[in-house]
C-alpha cells in the first residue's frame, strides 16, 4: 500500500514523561506505516524548553498560527519540585498558558464516547463539548476583607481624569468585597472561537450566563454573542443546519441533564472551570477527553486533556510494565490529521483519521483496554493490556480496516 501524502506540515509539539513514550509508539505503530508524515517538529520536553529558555514553546505557537494545525503532547508545568528534578534555570511558565496567549484561543474539551464506558447520566448518548472562556472574571479579581462599617464604591477613572462612581454597599459591620473585570476584545474572541468551532464541527452552540441578575456584566457577554452571531454567523449556521441558543445558566444546567448531547456548551471562565470537571467525570475518565485550542480566526491545536501521567512514567523507568491509556493522545493525532486533510483537500488523510479512530474504539468495544477503563467498563471480563499492548491491538484492528 502506498503511504498517504501530505502537502502542508503539521506542527508537532512533543512533550514529557509517559505521554512522550506513548507519543513515539503511536507515531511508529499507528501513523508512520500509513502516512508519509510531514511535520515541523518542536521538542517541548522540559529539558529542551530549559535549554532554549522556553523559546521553543513560543516558536511552536507561532508555527501553529502560520500553518493552522498543531498536535501537542502533554507537558510538565514546572513547580519547585520539577526545578530541582530537572535542574532548571527558571520555573518556566505553563506551555499551555504560553500557547493560549499567543494563539488567543478558546479551549474546547470533548469526551470520547465508546460502548462499554457509559456516562453516569443515562440519556447522554453523544458527547457534550465544553468551551471555557479563559480570561478574566474571578481569576483576575481583586479582593478585600472589610473590618467594620464604611462605604464601598466602584470608581472608574478615565484617561482624562473623569470619575464614574457607583455605590456597592454601605457596610454597618465587617464583610468582604471583590472587584473583577473582562475585556471586550477577549469576549469577542471567545464568541468567534465558539461560533467558528460550532460550524467546523457541525454542532449546535449553547451559551449561558446569569444576565437577569448581572444586568451589565453578564448581559454584555450575552449581547456580544448575539451581535456577532447576527452579523457574522447567522447565515452560515442556517446553511449548516445548526442553531445558536442562549439561556440562563441555571436553565442550561437543568436542560443538559435531560439532553442527548451532541452540542457545544460555552461557559464563562468560572462556570467552565466547574462544569468541565463535572461533564468529564460524568462521561467516565480524564483519559478519554480530547482538548482542542481554537483561535478566533480558525487555527487549531489538538491535545489530550490529561497530563504526563508521572506516576506511570516512574514505573516505566524502573522497568515495570505500565497500562497507560493512549486513547486521548491517539485522538489528538487523528483530530489534527483530519483537520490538515480537510484544509488541504486530502480526503485520504481525513479518511485515515476516521479509520484510526474507529480501530481504537473497536478495540475497546471488543473488550481490550487499559487498566483505567477495565475498572469502569460495563463489558464483562475485559482483557487488560499494557500501554504497548493496547497500541498493538489497535494496530491489528486498523490493519483489518485498511
Ligand atoms: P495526570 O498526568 O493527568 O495524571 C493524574 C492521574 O490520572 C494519573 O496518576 C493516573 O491515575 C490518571 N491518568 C491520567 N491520564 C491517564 C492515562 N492516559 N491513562 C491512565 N491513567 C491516567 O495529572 P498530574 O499527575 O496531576 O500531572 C502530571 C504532570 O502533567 C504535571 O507535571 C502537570 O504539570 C502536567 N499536566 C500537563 C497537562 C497538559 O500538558 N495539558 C495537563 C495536566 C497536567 P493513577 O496514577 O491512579 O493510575
Ligand atoms: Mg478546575
Amino acid at each position: 500500500m502506498e503511504k498517504i501524502k501530505m502537502t502542508t506540515p503539521l506542527v508537532e509539539m512533543d512533550g514529557d514523561e509517559m505521554t512522550r513514550i506513548l507519543w513515539q509508539m503511536i507515531k511508529d505503530d499507528l501513523i508512520l506505516p500509513y502516512v508519509d508524515l510531514k511535520t515541523e517538529y518542536y521538542d517541548l520536553g522540559l529539558k529542551h524548553r530549559d535549554e532554549t529558555n522556553d523559546q521553543v514553546t513560543v516558536d511552536s505557537a507561532k508555527a501553529a498560527l502560520k500553518y493552522g494545525v498543531a498536535v501537542k503532547c502533554a507537558t510538565i508545568t514546572p513547580n519547585a519540585a520539577r526545578v530541582e528534578e530537572y535542574g532548571l534555570k527558571e520555573m518556566w511558565k505553563s506551555p499551555n498558558g504560553t500557547i493560549r496567549a499567543i494563539m488567543d484561543g478558546t479551549v474546547f474539551r470533548a469526551p470520547i464516547v465508546v460502548k462499554g464506558i457509559e456516562p453516569c447520566v443515562r440519556n447522554w448518548k453523544k458527547p457534550i463539548t465544553l468551551a471555557r472562556h479563559a480570561y478574566g472574571d474571578v481569576y483576575k479579581a481583586t479582593e478585600m476583607k472589610i473590618d467594620g462599617p464604611g462605604k464601598a464604591e466602584l470608581v472608574f477613572t478615565a484617561e482624562d481624569g473623569t470619575e464614574t462612581r457607583a455605590l456597592i454597599h454601605e457596610f454597618d459591620g465587617p464583610g468582604v468585597l471583590q472587584g473583577m473585570h473582562n475585556l471586550e476584545k477577549s469576549m469577542k474572541s471567545f464568541a468567534r472561537s465558539c461560533f467558528q468551532f460550532a460550524l467546523e464541527s457541525k454542532q449546535d452552540l449553547w451559551f449561558a450566563t446569569k444576565d437577569t441578575i448581572s444586568k451589565k456584566y453578564d448581559h454584555t457577554f450575552k449581547d456580544i454573542f448575539q451581535e456577532i452571531y447576527d452579523s457574522e454567523y447567522k447565515n452560515a449556521f442556517e446553511k449548516a443546519g445548526i442553531t445558536y441558543f442562549y439561556t440562563l445558566i441555571d436553565d442550561a444546567v437543568a436542560r443538559i441533564m435531560k439532553a442527548e448531547g451532541g452540542f457545544i456548551w460555552a461557559c464563562k471562565n468560572y462556570d467552565g472551570d466547574v462544569m468541565s470537571d463535572m461533564v468529564s467525570s460524568a462521561f467516565g475518565s480524564l483519559a478519554m477527553m480530547t482538548s482542542v485550542l481554537v483561535s478566533p480566526d480558525g487555527k487549531f491545536e489538538y491535545e489530550a486533556a490529561h497530563g504526563t501521567v508521572q506516576r506511570h512514567y516512574y514505573k516505566h523507568l524502573k522497568g515495570e510494565e505500565t497500562s497507560t491509556n493512549s486513547v486521548a493522545t491517539i485522538f489528538a493525532w487523528t483530530g489534527a490529521l483530519r483537520k490538515r486533510g480537510e484544509l488541504d483537500g486530502i480526503q485520504e488523510l481525513a479518511d485515515f483519521a476516521d479509520k484510526l479512530e474507529k480501530a481504537t474504539l473497536s478495540t475497546i468495544e471488543n473488550g481490550k483496554m487499559t487498566k483505567d477503563l477495565a475498572l469502569i467498563t460495563s463489558i464483562e471480563n475485559p482483557t487488560v493490556l499494557s500501554s504497548e499492548g493496547f497500541i498493538k491491538a489497535v494496530k491489528e484492528e486498523l490493519e483489518k480496516i485498511m
